[in-house]
């Protein structure tokens, strides 16, 4: 098998456990990839993430682009280096963060001028300046650069900006230079439109990337929609190449997502949720600051085999959650992120018995 190379082992329906091979290492799919917005997974140490099954992170090049800037991070000897991870990073493409957090932004046809929402200092973001920017980071897998509609939006704007994204998909594709063994995906676009979403497709699929990414979803639309769009978004698509859902999300919309082919997910749920004293039990969560936990015995979950569950009680972790120690948001960010690389372990499994099927209907 090549570097930079996927192959599928086992199929259920449209679920696959594939095998995703980079220049920093082997991924099995379906994945989640903890995130680490600015070069760290919040209140993890990397050898943790490690022992407990991480094996692919994300980073946000947006953020890294405004604070401390790629030249410093390549100068500190590119991202594995500069954040002590050895295993494969996927860097975004900073379209999302540029919409969604960026002041005073204007777009055109050749890009985006933003001012940071940290300083106001003045940027222009570009398919080629993105594309250059994860490359000076020495991303593993560098996302093209596009522009991330709302939900709801009507038609005609969705079919423009997917146009556009499409145009720029191409400009990335021509910038990308691969020197560091990286890998390019493309996104698709389209907002919640069937023949939208074939369209932007087409245009990747006749580009070429090395992956496929389902942009423009976990925007605010129900699950059901979300699903909806899944139903046929991934079939247009090579069977051969690995499939992302950007930005999901909850386990039942993950279990629904591999239901309907993606490979690989991202999202700040389980970190966010446990730094606000959230953790994940099997029916959803529980909120360690509510007054019924501050006696219990309990370990969050019984049946987990984390670090956090084998040594501390519901009731303890309470009493740090309200005292707003930091120990709080390590154990219950521990905890969570062991949760959905379990939930993917046990996904993974499931298909190569032919039984995810039957689990993911009970689910969603
Ligand atoms: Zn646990």
């Amino acid at each position: 098998m090549d570097l930079n190379d996927f192959s599928v082992s086992h199929v259920e329906g449209k679920s696959r456990v594939g095998l995703l091979k980079t220049s920093r290492g082997c991924v099995e799919t379906p994945v989640f990839m903890p995130v680490g917005t600015a070069a760290t997974v919040k209140a993890m140490l990397p050898e943790t993430l490690e022992a407990i099954g991480a094996q692919i992170l994300l980073c946000n090049t947006y953020h890294l682009m405004i604070r401390p800037g790629e030249k410093v991070v390549n100068h500190l000897g590119g991202l594995n280096t500069f954040m002590n991870w050895s295993g494969p990073i996927l860097t975004d493409s900073g379209g999302f963060q540029v919409m969604s957090l960026a002041k005073l932004r204007q777009l055109d046809e050749n890009g985006v001028t933003f001012r940071s929402h940290v300083d106001g200092k003045k940027f222009l973001l570009t398919p080629e300046a993105s594309i250059m920017i994860q490359e000076t980071l020495k991303s593993t897998i560098i996302m093209a650069f596009d522009e991330c509609t709302p939900f709801p939006v009507e038609k005609k704007i969705a079919e423009k900006s997917m146009k556009l994204s499409s145009r720029w998909a191409e400009r990335s594709k021509s910038s990308f230079k691969g020197s560091n063994g990286s890998m390019l995906f493309g996104i698709q676009q389209g907002g919640m439109f069937q023949d939208l979403r074939e369209e932007s497709a087409c245009y990747l699929n006749d580009i070429g990337f090395d992956g496929y990414a389902i942009g423009g979803l976990a925007v605010g639309e129900p699950q059901q929609k979300m699903f909806q769009v899944l139903d046929y978004s991934s079939d247009f698509f090579p069977k051969h190449k690995p499939r992302y859902l950007m930005g999901v999300g909850k386990p039942s919309d993950i279990v629904g997502a591999v239901l309907r082919g993606i490979d690989m997910f991202d999202c700040v749920i389980p970190t966010r949720s446990g730094r606000n004293g959230q953790a994940f039990v099997e029916n959803g969560t529980i909120n360690l600051k509510n007054a019924q936990y501050q006696l219990d015995k309990n370990p969050i979950d019984e049946a987990c085999g984390c670090y956090c569950c084998s040594n501390y009680s519901r009731g303890y972790l309470s009493h740090l959650v309200r005292s707003n120690e930091i120990l709080a948001s390590l154990l219950l960010t521990l905890h969570n992120v062991y949760f959905y690389i379990s939930l993917m372990k046990k996904i993974r499994e499931l298909i190569k018995r032919g039984e995810f099927t039957a689990f993911a209907k009970k689910i969603c």
